[in-house]
């Protein structure tokens, strides 16, 4: 098994350096960065000054995806889906694919001052959980487990970046 993350549009190579590492540690796997999606004005909406998550997963799972392989998408734009304001990540189970968005996770977007360790937790988090849904994890009820579902910023500060014990057995890496 190996974990593929893939930019999409602009993102500083240190975040997913970083990304690369821990997320090799935690899933006992190797971790390649490979080129990703350079051009996002197709998945644009200017009402709604977003990217369409979708599209962008559609294009990543276009590039084709390997039976021992997951990839995941990483943006630093705010992504969404039709029915919600915006999104942290969305996961495509069936074609072993996901992305998340880096944009919401950083205080600055909320007139905070900067927390670069605090931004980097958060990322890894958001990381491991779509990757989680990828190797066949739904979410989970314990607030503590990487698998719970954060509606909001404190939900993720909440939880670990780790699986928990239940779900931990049932990740099939
Ligand atoms: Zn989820
Ligand atoms: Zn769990």
């Amino acid at each position: 098994m190996k974990i593929t993350l893939k930019p999409v549009g602009n993102v500083d190579n240190r975040i997913m350096e970083e990304l690369r590492e821990k997320l090799s540690q935690i899933f006992g796997c190797p971790v390649e960065i490979k080129s990703g999606i350079d051009s996002l004005e197709h998945a644009y909406d200017s009402r709604r000054r977003q990217y369409f998550s979708l599209l962008l997963l559609n294009n990543i799972k276009a590039k084709g995806i390997a039976k021992d392989e997951r990839v995941l998408g990483i943006a630093d734009v705010d992504l969404y889906v039709p029915e919600l304001n915006f999104v942290f990540g969305e996961a495509d189970v069936n074609y072993r694919a996901a992305i998340i968005s880096l944009y919401r996770l950083r205080q600055e977007y909320y007139g905070l001052p900067p927390d670069e360790a605090l931004f980097l937790e958060r990322a890894l988090k958001e990381a491991v959980h779509e990757l989680g849904h990828t190797f066949g994890l739904e979410h989970c009820s314990n607030a503590g487990c990487v698998m719970h579902f954060s509606n909001s910023l404190p939900d993720t500060d909440w939880k670990e970046a780790a699986f928990c014990s239940r779900c931990h057995p049932k990740l099939k890496i």
